[in-house]
């Protein structure tokens, strides 16, 4: 990802460009091109499935019906739902403030 004014290349939890201050897809409006990512402010079990509603912009009932169905009826779902789960990023706290920097981990 890069900054679409100065085109300094970012991270992909960055807001805000450290350069120039330029705002970053991630604040893009509702409406515009949303990245696949955990829904946490929708969740039932992990946001897996209202994540994938956010990014192909449907129902989070429809995904989570097709997905039960899916999982049901193959076991395929099961499957892949733990897969997303590991695979996307969560954006549990991504749209609440600016990651500037990481706090070191010490565990
Ligand atoms: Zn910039």
């Amino acid at each position: 990802m890069y900054c679409t004014k100065c085109g300094l290349e970012l991270r992909q939890v960055d807001h805000f460009c450290s350069r120039c201050g330029h705002r970053t897809a991630l604040e893009a409006p509702i409406g515009g091109p949303q990245p696949l990512m955990l829904d946490k402010s929708n969740k039932k079990i992990a946001g897996v499935c209202a994540g994938f509603a956010r990014y192909c912009e449907v129902d989070v009932t429809l995904v989570r019906v097709l997905w039960l169905a899916l999982a049901f009826s193959t076991g395929v779902g099961f499957i892949a739902y733990l897969v997303a789960w590991i695979a996307m990023p969560s954006d549990a706290g991504v749209r609440a403030r600016p990651v500037i920097a990481r706090e070191p981990q010490t565990s």
